[in-house]
């Protein structure tokens, strides 16, 4: 039986032993070992791993790991779960890892459908037997947050979430600081090694100064439709309680101007108009959109149960409410949604199930 291997989920595993609390590639051996010996010796692994592991083990470790990557052993990659679980799809094989792949699953629905291909593994004796991972169908809502827990980690903000309840202004001359002199409409960005936000222009990137605590907020997401879904996301942005703003292609004082997000993406966001959506939020963030007079018009698609269902095309003006997994589309080629996460500057983040005990989210 053929299997692809989470590498760093095995590396860190303490369970395989020996005992410590470090990555270890003797693990990952033990681990492959133990497959071939219960499902032959001709079984087909392929071993992928996140980059970071190298500078996570040892530094004794490090030849060895490098002479494996040289070799063509180790498959290196920058982020292993979703390159495995396009292979494990592509080629059907199996899964080893102990990871429940929360943040995954909207993206590969087939996760919670065939469980029995994850593996993880238990000690038996002298030796490893494998047992299933326990992948169990989770509510849309858990698979949010662990989306947005993931953004978070990846865009270096998961350990300075603090930065993100506060309104932060530029004060260089920057365009961002122009548009918005009263205050950021995007999230700032972040300055990984001392932990200070930074202007998210990336002509700009300066220190910036707080405005005020941020009022509840719900984040918003603009994503493409012509590309996956994991290459779709133009932007994120908080949309404070009892605020509004508009999404177009100008230079928007109250709004998020999508000409200036790349110039990859100006085809893709050509027919938005200047200005082309209103959003809304009351105070309790039930949020609600209006098309402002665009040219190429704006649909809603409403979450029925299980898919999106048929766009139906909004009357300029028209007010609908916007639940939390419909989607507005903007002159057929740009969406706007709610992702999962709302912020609250006086709520104390409750812990995530499914993915140990010390893991927090903002909501
Ligand atoms: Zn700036």
């Amino acid at each position: 039986m053929n299997a692809v291997v989470d590498v760093s989920n095995v590396c860190w595993s303490p369970e395989i032993g020996p005992r410590s609390k470090r990555p270890l590639l003797s693990r990952l051996d033990q681990v492959t070992e133990a497959w071939r010996d219960r499902y032959g010796a001709g079984a087909e692994l392929v071993l992928v791993v996140d980059r970071a592991l190298r500078h996570q083990i040892s530094g004794e470790q490090r030849a060895d790991f490098d002479r494996r990557c040289r070799q063509g052993l180790l498959r290196v990659v920058p982020f292993a779960d979703p390159v495995l679980l396009s292979l494990a799809r592509e080629r059907d094989l199996q899964i080893v890892s102990q990871d429940r792949f929360v943040d995954l699953r909207r993206q590969f629905r087939w996760i919670e459908t065939q469980p029995e291909r994850f593996h993880g593994w238990r000690r038996d004796g002298n030796g490893l037997c494998f047992v299933s991972s326990g992948i169990v169908p989770v509510s849309g809502q858990v698979k949010s947050r662990a989306e947005e827990d993931k953004d978070l980690a990846v865009r270096g903000l998961k350990d300075h979430k603090d930065v993100l309840r506060s309104v932060w202004r530029c004060v260089a001359r920057c365009f961002m600081a122009q548009v918005w002199p009263e205050g950021l409409l995007l999230w700032p960005g972040l300055d990984r090694r001392t932990g200070e936000p930074v202007c998210p222009d990336p002509r700009c990137g300066r220190p910036l100064v707080r405005v005020r605590d941020r009022r509840p907020s719900r984040e918003l997401l603009v994503e493409r439709l012509d590309l996956d879904e994991d290459r779709a996301a133009l932007l994120r942005f908080p949309l404070e309680a009892d605020g509004c703003l508009e999404i177009g292609r100008g230079a928007l004082t109250h709004g998020i101007n999508l000409d200036g997000i790349g110039r990859e993406h100006s085809d893709a966001v050509a027919r938005v108009s200047r200005r082309h959506l209103l959003i809304e939020a009351d105070a309790a963030l039930t949020v609600s959109v209006r098309d402002v007079g665009s040219s190429h018009g704006t649909a809603v698609r409403r979450w029925e149960g299980h898919a999106l269902g048929r766009p139906r095309p909004l009357e300029p003006g028209e007010p609908v409410r916007l639940g939390s997994s419909d989607q507005v589309v903007l002159a057929d080629s740009v969406a706007v949604r709610l992702s999962g996460r709302r912020y609250s500057p006086d709520v104390v983040p409750p812990a995530l199930g499914g993915g140990g005990g010390a893991r927090t989210v903002l909501r």
